[in-house]
């Protein structure tokens, strides 16, 4: 796939494979590629100090392959951290397919991925990510086990994401409104789908009043219907009169721009990398008094979730599991607020300290 040039006149630590690798600290990365099948794809181990590896292969129409490349060594790494800070014993992986996921795919396709997975012997388990659906998976179970999230396993995530969303956004209310009860509260879900719909259940059975959108206009209209929530503007969300922003929908819908809109307290939603640049608006929702909830630990009910078919536990245990995201947030924001530092660089560095204990304890006899 890379255009590997006369290696011996290369310093290899300058070839920007190696460089990219070695700049996070990547454990190791798999170039699958098999012209048979038209497969193109990468698997990222980022790190397996608490176990192995988890995290969803994606299928995306990369521009090239560094693309590719870029985005599998970043979302491996952002696993590692969402792992860790939720308390699994799972390190970090990612594995990206190059191709359209409407045209390209087979089922050679997958059984052949199916095959490099299982060749890393279980320290990359995969399940679903953007463009894979079940059926996916279940041609790449053809070839190995180590894949979750299948039909019939541990089923939707959605309920037990929707769930911790909950407790942590419960957690957030504690630290800044001095109670964690939601009633009367106001808040502007954005995105009425699988998680959406859950959190909007719970805050309604809270007592909370509630403002919802989607594209989907028949699903905001029943959604508004059935739990009692009011249906605002794809744009309107950002201008509700609100105490809490729950982004369920897209990423980076925290920006320049819907910052100098959004009048509420709290920032707690599924959506992943809600900030669009992490460092500013991270430092700049502080400032403003907003608590943002990181979305990867507010999020990891989707894990937690997957983490329960890898170990056999039960849909129980996920959900007992999603609600520790209430201790989680808690401890994130008091840091946060006790350091002055904002709350996503709280969540790593917890996230890293766990990785770095556990590693002691994993220490060899
Ligand atoms: P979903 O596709 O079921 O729901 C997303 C909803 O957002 C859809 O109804 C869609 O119509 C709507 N939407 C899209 N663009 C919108 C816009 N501009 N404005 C308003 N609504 C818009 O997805 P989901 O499973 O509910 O996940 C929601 C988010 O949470 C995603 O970002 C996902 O990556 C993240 N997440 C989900 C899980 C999970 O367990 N499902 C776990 C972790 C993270």
């Amino acid at each position: 796939m890379f255009e590997v040039k006369d290696i011996k006149e290369t310093n290899l630590a300058e070839n920007p494979v190696v460089a990219q690798m070695s700049k996070y600290n990547h454990e190791q990365i798999l170039f699958c590629n098999d012209n048979a099948t038209g497969l193109k794809a990468i698997i990222a181990v980022h790190n397996t100090i608490l176990g192995p590896a988890l995290g969803g292969t994606r299928m995306w129409m990369y521009n090239n392959e560094m693309e590719a490349l870029n985005d599998v060594l970043r979302l491996s790494r952002g696993m590692t951290y969402k792992n860790a800070i939720s308390g699994l014993n799972l390190g970090g992986g990612k594995a990206v397919i190059i191709g359209n996921s409407r045209v390209d795919k087979s089922e050679a396709l997958f059984r052949r991925f199916g095959k490099f997975v299982n060749s890393l012997g279980g320290k990359y388990i995969t399940a679903e990510d953007v463009g894979i659906n079940p059926i996916d998976m279940t041609w790449v179970n053809m070839e190995t086990n180590h894949v979750v999230g299948l039909p019939g396993k541990s089923g939707d995530p959605s309920p037990v994401t929707a769930y911790g969303v909950y407790m942590g956004m419960k957690a957030a209310a504690k630290v800044q409104f001095g109670s964690d009860s939601l009633t009367g509260k106001k808040v502007a879900v954005q995105g009425a789908g699988h998680v959406g719909e859950y959190l909007v259940e719970y805050l309604a059975k809270e007592g909370a009043k509630v403002y919802i959108c989607d594209i989907q206009e028949d699903t905001v209209n029943r959604v508004a219907k059935q739990y009692g929530a009011n249906v605002v503007g794809i744009d309107d969300i950002y201008d509700v009169d609100m105490d809490i922003y729950a982004p369920c929908a897209l990423g980076a819908t925290v920006n320049d721009e819907t910052l100098k809109r959004l009048k509420c307290s709290i920032i707690a939603g599924s959506a992943n990398n809600q900030l669009q640049d992490e460092a500013k608006h991270g430092k700049i929702v502080m400032d403003k008094g907003i608590i943002y909830a990181p979305d990867f630990a507010i999020n990891a009910g989707g894990v937690i979730n997957c983490y329960c078919e890898v170990a056999s536990l039960s849909p129980e245990w996920s959900m007992q599991k999603s609600e520790e995201i209430y201790q989680t947030i808690y401890n994130i924001v008091s840091r946060s607020r006790e350091a002055n530092i904002p709350t996503y660089l709280i969540a790593n560095q917890m996230a890293e300290e766990r990785i770095e204990s556990i590693g002691k304890v994993k220490l060899p006899l």
